[in-house]
């Protein structure tokens, strides 16, 4: 296979400080007009002295064509799910979000009303955020919703607080002082357990990658407030003991939560509503498509069964003979968890993929994903240096987490270095050292949108890197080299006083 030396060119490109000519301008704005240029005067007067700026800050004189060049090469430089090649991440972080999405969340009509606008004016977007509650029902099997949270950590935050709420009304909060969490968790899930007040308690994964059954029925007690659990778990595996978990916990009056975070698995199959689950969220970010760049902006509306309706965040969004309108009236609410009706964008698109999409094609974009998933741990487990642990017979769900471990011992060639090494072809690094029950571990989620030929491609890589670190190991080691960085010193970039994140000449002034 050929490595893509892709990016080079734009690396090459002089910075904007570079680029600096004294006296350039790129910019043009009328003179002001001399009542503002006398209270600018007015308000300088009132900055304490010595905090005025005595000279002008060294910012680059570049012109307007400079700038936009400028900007538009380093947007370039990121890797896109729709501009680079495979992006093994996909229904955990980021899957193909398509563009039709963009044209009704960037409509000038959605993007031109105001918050605080008054309800008559705003029926339209009302009944899209109604109609997405509504399909969100639908698919989860929960019975009430609130689209506030603006991710998916902050949807359990709002979970574990509704859970905290019910056990607080009925008196018997005061002992409840436990949420339990299977190791193979995200680590959102035990941090959010503490965040609301709770002590966290880890139950160990049996060997078929789901909860020990023994070991969740000796900490489960009437100190139980919950259970924490994603289905199909981080390892890719659906636990097919759903419903006798559910039993345990509810025994001793817990309730269950259901990280929805791996929903694209699922969907149309079965319904965390129906699994036992008491609450839920789900990613819209991540199952429905919408895309989060640098952490946001996300959404994770969270869902409950109707006995934990009357806590929700308000208002709500209602709808009677047609018209829609904001209920305030939840009798016990928990509060508001995010401004207005939380991040509209997000929903929006998200709202426009399940239309888009159909029940029936969320059904079958949960097959794809499967299949995929499948399709690579299927060639890859028996690849000399990787294997799949737990229930290696039992197929996957969307993801599947493969180990390098075995590569590790024989060859010095970590997970890292596979997924570093992955970079100098082209593809995306998938998950690395994730779940922390998996030595070594690769988590691979294709999703839905990959056609076999990439796959193909895929696979071909993680064989050839498997050749190359046994038969050449420092060439994997010192991976990548066809990347506008090179491999990078993890010790000293994470080191707060050698870390340099900006221009060049500000970096010589650290010694
Ligand atoms: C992503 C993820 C979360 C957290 O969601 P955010 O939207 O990133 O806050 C929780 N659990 C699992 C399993 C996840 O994959």
């Amino acid at each position: 296979m050929t490595m893509r030396k892709f990016r080079q060119a734009q690396w090459e490109e002089p910075i904007i400080f570079e680029l600096s000519r004294e006296d350039r301008v790129g910019f043009s704005v009328p003179a002001l007009e001399p009542e503002i240029a006398d209270a600018m005067d007015d308000i300088a007067g009132l900055v304490p002295n010595g905090m005025l700026r005595e000279k002008p800050p060294g910012l680059p004189e570049v012109s307007e064509l400079e700038v936009l060049r400028h900007f538009i090469h380093l947007s370039q430089m990121n890797y896109g799910v729709n501009s680079g090649r495979f992006y093994p991440l996909g229904s955990c972080t980021m899957k193909y979000n398509p563009v039709i999405n963009e044209v009704l969340a960037g409509h000038p009509k959605v993007t031109g009303i105001h918050p605080d606008q008054d309800e008559a004016s705003i029926q339209g977007l009302l009944a899209m955020l109604h109609e997405l509650k509504q399909g969100y029902l639908e698919i989860t099997g929960m019975d009430d919703a609130s689209l506030q949270p603006a991710a998916g950590a902050h949807g359990e935050y709002l979970g574990v607080l509704l859970i905290r709420a019910y056990h607080a009304d009925r008196g018997d909060l005061e002992g409840r002082t436990e949420i339990i969490i299977p190791d193979s968790a995200h680590g959102t899930n035990p941090a959010t357990a503490i965040m609301a007040g709770f002590k966290t308690i880890e139950v160990p994964s049996n060997e078929d990658g789901g909860v020990d059954l023994e070991a969740l029925a000796s900490v489960a007690g009437p100190q139980t407030a919950g259970l924490m659990l994603t289905n199909p778990n981080t390892l890719g595996i659906f636990d097919s003991n759903i419903s006798k978990i559910a039993g345990i916990v509810h025994d001793v009056g817990g309730l269950m939560y259901y990280d929805g975070a791996n929903l694209n698995a699922i969907m149309g199959k079965c319904r965390p509503g129906d699994m036992g689950f008491d609450v839920v969220h789900v990613n819209l970010h991540k199952t429905f498509s919408t895309p989060h760049g640098g952490g946001g902006p996300g959404s994770g509306p969270v869902g409950v069964k109707s006995f934990l309706a009357d806590y929700l965040p308000v208002p709500d969004i209602v709808e009677s003979a047609g018209v829609y309108s904001l209920d305030w009236d939840r009798s016990k609410t928990v509060g508001k968890i995010h401004g207005y009706h939380g991040n509209v964008g997000p929903m929006l698109r998200a709202y426009t993929y399940m239309v888009t999409m159909g029940g029936e094609g969320l059904k079958e974009a949960s097959e794809l994903s499967v299949l995929n998933s499948n399709y690579i741990a299927a060639k890859l487990k028996d690849v000399k240096g990787y294997s799949l642990p737990f229930a290696e017979g039992k197929p996957r769900m969307h993801e599947a987490v493969l180990s390098a471990e075995k590569m590790s011992e024989e060859t010095g060639v970590r997970a890292l270095n596979v997924s570093k090494k992955l970079l100098d072809y082209g593809l995306h690094a998938p998950t690395t050292y994730f779940p922390l029950i998996v030595p070594e571990a690769l988590m691979i989620e294709p999703t839905e949108t990959e056609p076999v030929e990439v796959l193909d491609e895929f696979i071909e890589a993680m064989k050839e890197i498997s050749d190359l670190a046994y038969s050449d190991p420092d060439d994997v080691l010192g991976a990548p080299r066809m990347t506008v960085v090179g491999k990078l010193d993890e010790a000293r970039a994470a080191h707060p006083r050698t870390i340099c994140l900006s221009w060049k000449t500000y970096c010589r002034m650290i010694p």
